[in-house]
């Protein structure tokens, strides 16, 4: 596998997890395996690796599930994008091709772990391509530009985390003192990295909101 010196920057959606790697490794791949089609909700993972040491986590922290003991898997607990396929001993991370800014840099080599390979996988290129998304209607391409909480495709010095994720939530930490509803109400802890003095251990006060928020409505 060789080493290549590149800049490459990527992140999730939201724009509340951001990433930039110094080097990044020639394994561009599509993984069948059906883990990978369950943390990508879709029929493979297209992975392209960063050396651990070459990656740096420029804008908040992914969150981790551990798939299994020898891998990590990392995403937004905001917005939900996956980020990564982490092996936990080979010094690579493997990035979601399509968190990178530019999906474009990357062409898979190879397909692997094909036992789970969806029988129809050969046929994707040759259906109909309905063309650009203005095809579908130039008033609805509008109106989804002009309300994007969309990170741009490039790094940003700063950015405020848009969203409504959080609009038929509402939690708060565990003695009350601090609420949270509404997507700003979630977000801002996040920036802002409050705590409640109520369980200052647990860390910041979004992670207390996000429990009740996402656990349970
Ligand atoms: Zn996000
Ligand atoms: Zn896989």
């Amino acid at each position: 596998m060789k080493r290549i010196e590149m800049e490459v920057s990527g992140g999730c959606q939201c724009g509340a997890v951001r990433y930039h790697a110094t080097a990044m490794h020639d394994n561009s791949h599509l993984c069948h395996c059906r883990m990978c089609q369950k943390a990508s909700g879709n029929i493979f993972a297209a992975l392209v690796a960063a050396p651990d040491d070459a990656l740096s986590w420029t804008r908040g922290k992914p969150s981790i599930w551990k798939s299994s003991a020898l891998v990590e898997r990392g995403f937004c607990a905001n917005c939900g994008t996956p980020l990564f396929f982490h092996h936990l001993e080979n010094g690579r991370t493997n990035l979601m091709i399509g968190s990178l800014d530019d999906p474009h840099a990357f062409s898979p080599h190879a397909n692997t772990c094909t036992e789970n390979m969806v029988a129809w996988f050969d046929t994707i290129t040759g259906i109909e391509n309905t063309g650009a998304t203005e095809n579908n209607g130039a008033d609805w391409a509008a109106a989804i530009k002009e309300s994007s909480n969309q990170h741009p495709d490039h790094d940003t010095t700063s950015w405020a985390v848009r969203g409504v994720m959080a609009e038929r939530y509402s939690g708060g930490c565990q003695c009350g003192a601090v609420r949270c509803h509404g997507a700003w109400a979630v977000v801002l802890p996040v920036i802002w990295g409050q705590r409640c003095e109520c369980d200052p251990a647990s860390g910041i006060v979004a992670h207390l909101c996000y429990r009740p928020l996402l656990g349970g409505r």
